[in-house]
């Protein structure tokens, strides 16, 4: 191809941020300077939430503060050298929920962020007015520009924010089942539908496919343009050896009914030529031995290493991925 390729990625927080620097990895190793202008991330929204008075987008963060190299590394969520003064301070007010921690960088996004939209700005425009900070190498878009919420609901029927149930009680407390008020009512960001029609490849990250790729995917009007565009979709399972990779992604898998397994999570996501979405699954190594269950449900199942341990690993994924789509 020889002109630069042009990817959507459609991404939730740390396993999306892994994965699209690996992308721009790739691009780069290609000799491809203006990454930007190829590769267009679609981030979740769905778990961003009002708290303290300030606007919270845990994915969008996650990403933008992951391609501009100033991301808590260690923790998995933040920013590097974060303190914790406004934080303190909070709770000593008794504001804000007294388990979850407001770093003072971090605040001072939120801040940033809830004054554009109180000017009127949409969050497609203050996202697009926060990526300059940095040089991003991506154009980031969100899902929708409209609030969607996160909930789980347990089997007394009570009902809880996800960054609750995930934060203060780390997934323990059984889900029966989540739910996105506000998306059914909702359309695409701006630019989403556009992007994924010109699109040569569309990646579906190794994100949860419960509660950041799902909340993208219930959006109307995604799956309609995912299956009209001559784009060929290629997704990576987060889904390793039978274990989620980090966090608690089997927990929300197993309120919906599907295994974590690879070829489980490909059969959710389901085989283009079936209507669904994937032309190409990408599994890992020691999954192997599933390959032949996932081309059973009618989707090309290709073995490649899936771990993101480094920036290398990363980048060789994105390429794999990339390749799977000859692009
Ligand atoms: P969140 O929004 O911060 O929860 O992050 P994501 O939804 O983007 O990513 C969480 C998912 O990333 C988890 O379900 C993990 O299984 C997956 N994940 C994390 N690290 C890796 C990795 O190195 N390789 C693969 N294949 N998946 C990973
Ligand atoms: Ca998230």
């Amino acid at each position: 191809m020889t002109r630069a390729p042009r990817i959507v990625v459609l991404a939730g927080g740390v396993g999306g941020s892994r994965f699209v620097l690996g992308v721009r990895g790739a691009l780069r190793a290609r000799g491809l300077d203006d990454t930007a202008s190829a590769l267009t991330v679609v981030v979740n929204t769905g778990d961003d939430l009002w708290l303290s008075g300030v606007r919270l987008q845990p994915d969008v963060d996650s990403i933008t503060y992951a391609l501009a190299g100033v991301n808590d590394t260690e923790r998995g969520w933040g920013r590097q050298g974060d303190t914790e003064r406004v934080n303190h301070e909070l709770q000593e007010w008794g504001a804000g929920w007294p388990w979850f921690t407001l770093g003072d960088l971090d605040l001072g996004t939120h801040l940033a962020r809830t004054g554009w939209l109180r000017e009127g700005l949409t969050p497609t425009q203050v996202l697009e007015r926060m990526s300059h900070r940095w040089p991003l190498g991506a154009r980031l878009l969100p899902m929708t520009d409209t609030e969607v919420d996160t909930i789980v609901v347990l089997h007394d029927g009570s009902r809880l924010h996800f960054q609750e149930w995930w934060t203060r009680h780390r997934a323990t407390l059984a889900p029966a089942a989540f739910e996105n008020p506000g998306v059914a009512a909702s359309t695409p960001a701006p630019g989403v539908v556009e992007a994924i029609a010109d699109a040569d490849v569309v990646l579906l990250a190794p994100s949860n496919p419960v509660v950041s790729i799902g909340p993208i995917l219930a959006v109307p009007g995604m799956r309609v343009a995912l299956r009209d565009s001559a784009a060929r979709v290629v997704g990576v399972s987060p889904v390793i050896g039978g274990k989620v990779v980090r966090g608690m992604a089997d927990v929300c898998l197993i309120a919906i009914g599907v295994e974590t397994s690879a070829a489980a999570v490909a059969g959710l996501y389901g085989a283009r030529a079936d209507g669904g979405l994937l032309d190409a699954w990408l599994i890992a190594e020691e999954d192997e031995h599933l390959a032949s269950e996932v081309a059973g449900r009618g989707i090309p199942a290709l073995v490649r290493p899936l771990w993101m341990t480094d920036a290398a690993r990363s980048t060789a994924l994105a390429e794999a991925a990339l390749a799977a789509a000859d692009v």
